[in-house]
């Protein structure tokens, strides 16, 4: 049994200075702009609108942390989301882009509270080049991944688990690291949270600077 207790926004950051302290385990989230990461990071924390679900795509440039009280069998436990920008915005000029980018590998790379990251692909759509850049680049630096595959609904029902083998392969990472999720039919809820709490058992993969 796992269940959200409580959840509440934390800070909102551009640099590490910005990052709040106090050393919560930090799971990031990261996906193109409207691939659903508000609604996923909502469903978990078992909020409505905790993040405000966007309908300006890409209107976010900042790093936004939120912090989850989960229970699981009677284990409770905080855990520190980081929503970070969406990519992939056709109108984002190459220098604004380069911004943006600095601003997250900086986050990824650096932050030593970070267990994890989940790589939100649109089950429909199948993975973007950014989402598989995305996975190269957290292999390369040695963060655990976990790709969560949202919109699962907008799929026939015989067509999911082979999509999720397709997008597994796609990403050329374990079909374990992919999971299904639908935050409208609140589907997959529960091994989204069990894997985070996983993640979240994880000793840092950032070493001593
Ligand atoms: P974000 O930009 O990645 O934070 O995406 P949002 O959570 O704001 O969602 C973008 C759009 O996709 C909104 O219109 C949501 O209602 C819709 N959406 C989000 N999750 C789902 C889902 O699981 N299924 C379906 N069918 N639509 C979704």
């Amino acid at each position: 049994m796992i269940r959200p207790l409580d959840a509440r926004f934390v800070t909102t950051a551009v640099a590490p200075e910005g990052y709040p302290g106090g050393g919560t385990p930090e799971i990031a989230f990261v996906g193109r702009s409207n691939v659903g990461k508000s609604s996923m990071i909502n469903a978990i924390a078992g909020r409505r609108k905790l993040v405000r679900v966007s309908h300006t795509p890409g209107r976010t440039r900042t790093l936004n942390f939120f912090d989850v009280d989960l229970e699981v069998d009677g284990e409770r436990r905080t855990l520190r989301l980081a929503d970070l920008p969406g990519y992939g915005f056709a109108r984002v000029q190459k220098k604004e882009r380069a911004t943006w980018e600095r601003m997250i590998t900086t986050y990824l790379a650096g932050r030593r509270e970070l267990r994890g990251v989940v790589s939100i692909v649109d089950a429909e759509v199948g993975p973007t080049q950014d989402d598989m850049r995305t996975l190269r680049y957290l292999a390369e630096i040695g963060r655990p991944a976990l790709v969560v595959a949202t919109k699962l609904d907008r799929l026939p029902k015989a067509r999911r688990r082979p999509r999720l083998r397709a997008i597994a392969e796609a990403l050329r990472v374990n079909p374990h690291q992919v999971l299904g999720f639908s935050a409208t039919e609140k589907q997959g809820l529960t091994a989204v949270c069990q894997a985070l709490w996983e993640l979240s058992d994880r000793a840092s993969t950032v070493v001593d600077p």
